[in-house]
């Protein structure tokens, strides 16, 4: 008793890992010093939000939450409302004996899209098209404001997979088919974290200040090149195959500063890289030297055994000795607890593990500032949605668009089409539907036709833009006599793939639904029609090209579609490239860039450009 009185008579204990002042090494030493066993295991685990709670987190000493699969509090919660259940959740890790923060995980993929309202940025396959790192870095430093803006620090994002196969369902969360252009665009990287300082050490995580989050590069390694573009297949391919063509974006990744890497679910040559010791420890953290932290994938250490979950204790011990810091369990944390803890006691997983993994994850929590800064207020929420951003995101749809034909011949361009005409028909299911342009990974895990968030259509991105003396007639599925006996000028058929994300989207057809190819086929043959896609990879056109006038690939635009019109009329240019190559049959596939029997329909880089028309540019 008497003890501690005298204890809290004293002032407050010197706690140098409290100390912002103390080297980040230093910091970590003490800490680490500190933590029993319990408390070591706890900053491992990630759960989802759904089961968190300021009592778990306090209890369980957890280190992390997510929202998974976009699992949002409401739909339309308003930025405040996610702060307040972040701060919550937060309270609950500061209140434990060391007073740990945790860190917040979302897949923010293209923009803060698990939120109503936040910006919405093209899928990756859109910023591929656009060629330009410069503008994929705005976008990382505008995606980690509105995702503070939430009081969400962390990121499930860049996705850096190179995609080989468009059957693969998560093809448009891949930059490209080419390796350098996917290489190239890990400049999201220093958008999202901010830049690294000049004496910044090679593999150190690096996140720049409340304006930013930590970031992931994902998924480790060869998620798409699997047989088939099957999700979370098989990749078959040699150590060269596997260097070469899934590991430079890594290398640049960690070069810039890369604060955490995501395990993929698939496996190299039949080893599942959740259990890839050799990859994870051998390659990323030794030879690489990334000195992040290595985080699962959803249930990822579950899957090392088929069926999942069948021998959790072996997947515990497998996944983490392969390398793995942080587990995405991310609902039965207490199994994982007394199973991890189970095996260190019995000398399965050595302490040195344990202590690489906690190391890694306070060295990433400490150097983002957040022991100093572990609560959100509302003064970010502005960032949501922001004009500015919004700007840059139709910016990117510009720039996306890839041109793939225009008339019958050059010197016959159907596009840019002029603003004043008499009357021009807008047909087709993507015409007015902002959830069909977002595609996956927006509000929903699985995205969701209609209404879904704030944005602008490409039917009104028509409206805004044409002429007040042109009559614009909307008409999703229209037929021939209607089209005929209305003397359209032209009309602008936008069609395309509904949302989908990860297997759900894996198609062996790659056929646009049904009605997208009636409506092409009874519009075109009625009246001269552009075409617009709005597909999250090249699908099969082959049978209706000699019908259409003119085709854009406008990938998944995302809710500023006013750049897709700024484009079609001409304010400016067409300037996107395939980022993939376009095939005419599926039975060609696998077919990439460099392959021996290479015959595309329209090759990688395929892009007809168009001039701005100075006439009408409003500036
Ligand atoms: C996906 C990841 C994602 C995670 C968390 C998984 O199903 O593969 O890309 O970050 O879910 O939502």
């Amino acid at each position: 008793a008497l003890l501690c009185c005298w204890a809290s008579m004293v002032e407050a204990e010197y706690l140098p890992y409290k100390d912002p002042n103390q080297p980040i090494n230093t910091r970590i030493k003490d800490l680490l010093g500190r933590m029993t066993l319990e408390e070591k295991i706890g900053q491992m685990v990630q759960i989802d939000r759904t089961v968190a709670s300021r009592e778990v987190m306090n209890k369980y000493y957890l280190g992390s939450v997510l929202s998974g699969g976009g699992s949002v509090p409401a739909k339309q919660a308003s930025p405040e409302t996610w702060v307040d259940m972040v701060n919550d959740f937060q309270k609950g890790s500061l209140s434990t004996r060391l007073g740990i923060p945790m860190i917040y995980g979302i897949d923010a993929v293209h923009g803060n899209n698990n939120v109503y309202k936040a910006t919405i940025f093209p899928h990756n396959i859109g910023l591929g098209a656009t060629r330009d790192p410069v503008l994929v870095k705005k976008i990382g430093a505008a995606t980690a404001l509105e995702v503070r803006a939430t009081g969400i620090q962390y990121a499930f994002a860049p996705c850096i997979a190179v995609c080989r196969d468009p059957r693969w369902g998560r093809c448009y969360e891949s930059y490209s088919e080419d390796p350098k252009i996917v290489r190239s665009m890990t400049e999201i990287i220093p958008g999202l974290q901010g830049d690294i300082p000049p004496n910044g050490r090679l593999g150190a995580p690096y996140v720049g200040g409340q304006n930013k989050v930590a970031a992931c590069a994902k998924h480790f390694v060869g998620d798409g090149g699997t047989t088939d573009g099957i999700n979370e297949n098989n990749t078959l391919t040699s150590r060269h195959g596997l260097l070469s063509i899934h590991m430079p974006a890594y290398y640049n990744s960690i070069i810039k500063g890369v604060s955490t890497v995501m395990i993929s679910y698939s496996s190299w040559n039949g080893v599942k890289m959740h259990a890839n010791r050799e990859l994870i420890t051998g390659f990323l953290k030794n030879t690489l030297k990334f000195r992040g932290f290595v985080i699962s994938d959803w249930q990822g250490i579950d899957r090392i055994t088929s069926p999942p979950h069948a021998n959790y204790t072996y997947s515990i011990v497998t996944g983490v000795n392969a390398g793995i810091d942080m587990i995405m369990i991310p609902y039965n944390y207490t199994e994982f607890i007394t199973g991890l803890t189970f095996l260190v006691k019995n000398n399965f997983v050595s302490i040195s593990r344990i202590d690489d993994a906690v190391k890694r994850i306070l060295r990433v929590k400490f150097i983002m500032g957040l022991f100093e800064h572990p609560l959100a207020d509302y003064s970010m929420t502005k960032y949501l949605g922001l004009q500015e951003h919004r700007d840059l995101a139709r910016e990117a749809v510009r720039k996306s668009l890839v041109l793939l034909k225009n008339g019958e011949s050059a010197d016959k361009p159907l596009l840019p089409l002029p603003k004043k005409t008499k009357r021009i028909l807008v047909a087709g299911t993507h015409a007015d539907n902002i959830g069909n342009q977002c595609g996956g990974w927006t509000i929903e895990w699985q995205g969701l036709s209609g209404n879904i968030t704030k944005g602008t259509t490409v039917l009104t991105a028509i409206r805004n833009t044409i002429g007040l003396n042109t009559e614009v007639i909307f008409e999703e599925n229209p037929d021939a006599v209607f089209i005929k006996s209305n003397n359209f000028s032209y009309a602008i058929v936008v069609v395309g793939e509904v949302p989908y994300a990860e297997t759900y989207g894996d198609s062996m057809n790659l056929t646009i639904p049904e009605p997208g190819p009636s409506i092409i086929r009874n519009v075109c043959g009625s009246v001269r029609c552009v075409v617009i896609l709005i597909t999250g990879r090249p699908v099969v056109i082959q049978p209706y090209l000699d019908q259409i006038d003119a085709l854009v690939a406008a990938w998944l635009p995302g809710t500023e579609g006013q750049g897709v019109a700024d484009v079609l009329f001409g304010d400016y240019g067409f300037t996107g490239k395939l980022p993939r190559t376009w095939f005419k049959t599926v039975d060609q596939l696998p077919m990439n860039i460099g392959d021996p029997h290479y015959d595309p329909l329209f090759p990688f880089g395929f892009g007809l450009t168009t001039e701005p028309l100075e006439a009408y540019s409003s500036y």
